[in-house]
């Protein structure tokens, strides 16, 4: 191996510094300091909770003593983690603010509120000298992160890193029922402030340790409360934790991308303010730690090597400290791949950092039981060659011992390496900002005349929460792209190379308007813009065959806005200035005249500005028209009688651009009105429709939140509501109707003394019944009374299965695997409301939807003609019986589109009694894009199955109507494009039909 220059002398500067390192572990002897009395009553609790010694190491067998610093007993009335415990976070921050006013080595920092407004915190701690240090170290930091503001100057960075110590950040318990890390973090906090061994010590010299404990502050206080219920209720079964947060339960940990929630919002703060170079978040599942760090393939594409090693470097360490221990069961590898960058801990990996996340073994709150593993688990396996025990009896305490453990010697390992990781937290970020002259792209141009500013804004408003800078063009500019293949899809990779090298890629010329935006790649956050921006391929073929999430996330696809990927470094010289504040699109009302029209574009804020003026008379035109001398789609509002200062503040302040025309264009319109609205959940899961809520809320759409339980005891549904929304549940069709099973006690969900912070956002006496055949029944009569009910994937799967969609029905998948991924849907009738603001093509995430199938009368399974039976000829050929004269072959049926029902044939109109007339027939509004054209982004294989196959289904039913969804419009806040489906639907409930063409027969 050969290596130029300046690789060479970085590679040897590597080498020595791990030399180093290794001298430097050798000397000193993990363990207490035998000069350092102990608190022996809380060290014989320790011992008393552990299960067995080698669940324990020499680093958290003992606690140092100390007369002035309160131990964790002063909240809890016993040690961290010891049986029947679990504080709320509050108890938690009260220890650490005791710690705080009893120590110079501890701050504590406010770093915002939860949904519900409840403080997280963030906990600094090290030696006081490093304190008191801690700003002038972070100014440091900063022009460590951004190596511009040094003109990437290498003799001034390495003084800088001689100069300066790390920022190691935890966070604990994004996962409520993970519930161990906080007392865990309490203790730890204690350690690194009392104790004197030269182990510890060593750390607090050179760590800055930063500590979130709590990171899902609301779903930790439920938690707790179930815990508590299931203390005072010990033969009982108790409620599952059916709400965490505020929105979402275990997808909290997938918001790194579309930060929807406030708690990724605050961790991301705090680590853009801080510059830490490790986010290390902490889990409970598997025994008895898995440092998932190292994880499985395949690696997230954007990331820097660099990063890849020091995972390597940090999670190896780890397992062979903690082996040295006699601890079993640390591993590295196993069950995750790290290509999804939509983990909390994935904040650090796509700026510059590096992420860390520990699986520990938790027992889901302070009971101590005998836990019996699956051979899975306890099997030797190559990266696992001290596997856990296959029975054992498990405490909190325990797992407390294997999160402390791990983590001191991280933070000993860092601290001792603590130059190395500073250098390569610089490195990796001039390697960030030297993106153009490397890798590329130079930078990603988001046009200035998309035609859905709205949702541009939104998405540029995503990255600058981001941490990314924005630069607006101030002229036209001209960069040379790659020409783009014959379809509008990105070019796929051929299934096999060929053998001849491929001619050079064929490029043409684009001009930008002024207003462009352009994302600079020569910036230290430009990893994460090309992680969001650019596009992702899973090849079907991949080893990797247990896929831990989706396996694509490209914004500008799923926001419906355009974005151009240039790899010419002339776009950085285009007349550009920086972006200041937050982008906002241009709103208003433009000339003078009785009447205003707003073009239909799907922007999201069309929907608010309705809510908005709620009593405001609008309507949408059914045909495209021109006013204004402009053109506006089909959809547009229109708007006759309104406060004129009232719609300009409300248009300003969304950015809808608001024309103001003397008549209203002669085309036919129907009343958009703002119908009240009901989310039902149910009591099995709430994860994925809080992504809806979290979608509606910020957008200020009302609604009811209602239950399955609800649905089943109220007969008259559309006395209170025109449209109910059931998103998906992921139980199945039956266990929506059952609910949980019977069997044992009530499990009740709601504010009692005992459970203060149940309830809130709704509650039942028993969470176990489901909807019920009164439910069903209910719904159904809504529907017919002229109701929308809105459902999406396995909710789609429940309305096609118990008879609310005559005409379609649902076809198992035997070969697709649309994992998470992006796919391309073409509109059928655009005519349709459903369809308004939306152009001839539409990306939309997918998970393996329902495929279904279209005909015209009940109980028929549609689909393809039966190709020709066996017999002679050719495959073009009529079989001939022999004997006799051929018979007549009567035309063969007309050819029928996969999204298309067969026509209706002589013999189903001879007594037609499972004919649906033509008016109730299905309206098939988006089909899922042919086969070559299907995919988008991510994986995609065995996509014929559903290529062509309807996506969104509108289907009259009596009065009303049920709007199927295969694709899922509302994703962990990343969907944005598609979100205006729905909302059409909702403005238009009443008013479907319009547009709409029926059959003859
Ligand atoms: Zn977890």
């Amino acid at each position: 191996m050969t290596f130029s220059r300046p690789f060479r002398s970085l590679f040897i500067f590597v080498l020595s510094l791990s030399t180093f390192a290794i001298i430097a572990n050798a000397q000193i002897k993990p363990g207490r300091d035998p000069n350092q009395p102990i608190d022996q009553e809380y060290t014989n609790k320790i011992r008393e909770y552990t299960t067995a010694p080698y669940f324990n190491s020499p680093l958290t067998d003992y606690l140092p003593a100390s007369t002035d610093i309160p131990t964790p007993k002063a909240v809890l009335g016993d040690v961290a983690c010891a049986p029947g415990k679990l504080p709320y976070a509050e108890d938690v921050y009260k220890y650490m603010r005791m710690l705080e006013r009893a120590s110079p080595r501890v701050k504590v920092f406010s770093i915002g509120t939860t949904e519900e407004g409840r403080e997280m915190i963030a906990v600094a701690i090290a030696s006081e000298q490093l304190i008191s240090k801690m700003e002038e170290n972070r100014a440091r930091l900063t022009k460590l992160a951004d190596p511009r503001t040094i003109n990437m100057n290498e003799a001034e960075a390495d003084a800088l890193v001689n100069a300066s110590f790390p920022v190691y950040y935890i966070t604990g318990t994004i996962h409520s029922p993970e519930t161990g890390s906080p007392t865990a973090l309490m203790e730890l906090a204690y350690r690194l402030v009392v104790d004197n061994s030269p182990y510890v010590k060593s750390i607090r010299d050179s760590v800055l340790t930063l500590i979130t404990p709590v990171v899902e502050v609301d779903g930790r206080n439920r938690m707790v409360d179930v815990y508590n219920w299931h203390l005072a209720h010990p033969n009982q079964n108790w409620p599952g934790l059916v709400y965490w947060g505020h929105y979402v339960a275990h997808d909290n940990n997938r918001d790194a991308i579309g930060l929807s929630l406030k708690l990724t919002r605050n961790v991301m703060n705090t680590y853009l303010a801080w510059k830490p170079q490790v986010l290390h978040d902490l889990h409970e599942s598997v025994p008895y730690l898995y440092d998932n760090t190292i994880g499985d393939g395949p690696y997230n594409a954007w990331v820097d090597p660099i990063l890849t090693d020091e995972w390597q470097m940090i999670g190896w360490n780890n397992v062979s400290e903690m082996t040295k221990f006699g601890m079993p069961g640390v591993f590295a590898h196993g069950n995750f791949d790290t290509w999804s960058p939509g983990y909390l801990m994935f904040i650090a990996a796509t700026h510059n950092g590096i992420s860390r996340l520990y699986e520990t073994f938790g027992n889901a709150g302070a009971d101590t039981v005998e836990r019996t593993l699956s051979p899975s688990e306890y099997q030797r396996t190559w990266y696992r060659q001290n596997p856990p025990l296959p029975k054992a009896k498990w405490s909190q305490r325990n797992n407390n011992n294997y999160q402390q453990t791990a983590l001191l010697t991280s933070l000993y390992y860092f601290g001792n390496n603590s130059k190395l990781f500073l250098k390569n937290f610089y490195l990796k970020s001039k390697r960030s900002i030297d993106k153009p002259k490397q890798e590329g792209p130079a930078a990603y141009v988001l046009p200035g005349d998309d035609p859905r500013p709205g949702n541009q804004a939104e998405l540029l408003r995503t990255l600058q929460a981001q941490g990314v800078e924005l630069s607006k063009a101030t002229a036209p500019f001209t960069v040379s792209l790659r020409k783009k293949a014959g379809s509008a899809a990105p070019a796929r990779p051929a299934a096999s190379p060929s053998a001849s090298p491929s001619p050079a890629p064929k490029t043409e010329d684009r001009t930008f308007p002024a207003g462009s935006y352009i994302v600079r790649m020569d910036q230290p956050y430009s990893r994460i813009a090309d992680a969001l921006l650019d596009y992702q391929y899973w090849a079907p073929n991949d080893p990797q065959t247990d896929i831990y999430d989706d396996t694509a996330w490209t914004m500008g696809e799923l926001g419906n806005v355009e974005v151009v990927r240039v790899v010419d470094a002339k776009v950085l010289t285009a007349p550009m200035d920086r972006v200041t504040g937050e982008v906002r699109s241009p709103g208003g009302i433009t000339n003078a005249g009785a009447v205003y029209v707003i073009n239909h574009n799907a922007d999201n804020a069309l929907v608010t500005l309705r809510y908005r003026l709620k009593d405001v008379e609008m309507e949408a035109a059914e045909e495209p028209f021109e006013a204004a001398g402009r053109k506006f789609n089909r959809g547009s509002f229109i708007v006759r009688k309104a406060n004129d200062e009232d719609l300009r503040r409300v248009a300003n302040e969304l950015g809808i651009q608001v024309y103001a025309v003397a008549d209203a264009p002669s085309v036919k319109m129907h009343p958009l009105r703002a119908p009240r609205i009901a989310m039902m959940h149910t009591w099995l899961s709430t994860q994925d429709e809080g992504w809806y809520r979290v979608g509606l809320d910020q957008l200020q759409v009302p609604f009811a939140y209602i239950s399955t339980q609800d649905v089943s005891r109220e007969p008259n549904l559309k006395s209170k509501y025109d449209v109910i929304l059931f998103a998906p549940v992921g139980r199945g069709a039956q266990t929506i109707i059952n609910g949980l099973p019977m069997y044992g006690n009530p499990l009740p969900w709601k504010k009692t003394t005992l459970t203060p912070n149940l309830g809130g956002i709704d509650e039942t006496d028993d969470m176990r019944p489901g909807l019920g055949w009164s439910g069903l029944q209910n719904l159904q009569k809504f529907v017919k009374d002229g109701g929308l009910f809105i459902t999406v994937d396995d909710t789609s799967d429940f309305a096609v299965n118990y008879g609310f969609t005559a005409g379609v029905s649902v076809n198992r998948s035997q070969r697709l695997r649309a994992v998470g991924a992006i796919l391309r849907t073409k509109p059928v009738d655009a005519a349709s409301p459903i369809a308004y603001g939306y152009g001839d093509s539409l990306a939309m995430y997918c998970m393996n939807g329902p495929i279904f199938n279209i005909n015209n009368g009940v109980g028929g399974r549609g689909g393809r003609p039966a190709p020709r039976a066996t017999g002679r000829g050719t495959p073009d050929d009529p079989d001939v019986p022999q004997g006799r004269p051929p018979a007549e072959i009567p035309d063969p049926p007309a050819r029928v589109e996969p999204w298309e029902a067969p026509p209706v044939t002589d013999e189903q109109l001879r007594n037609a009694i499972g004919l649906i007339p033509p008016n109730q027939r299905p309206r098939v509004i988006l089909r899922y894009a042919d086969s070559r054209d299907l995919f988008v982004s991510g994986l995609l294989d065995g996509g014929d199955e559903i290529a062509q196959r309807a996506a969104i289904i509108d289907v009259p039913s009596g009065n009303g109507h049920v709007l199927l969804f295969s694709t899922n419009p509302f994703w962990r806040g990343q969907t944005k494009g598609s979100y205006f489906l729905v909302f059409n639907a909702i403005l238009s409930w009443d008013n479907l039909n319009a547009g709409r063409k029926l059959a003859e027969k």
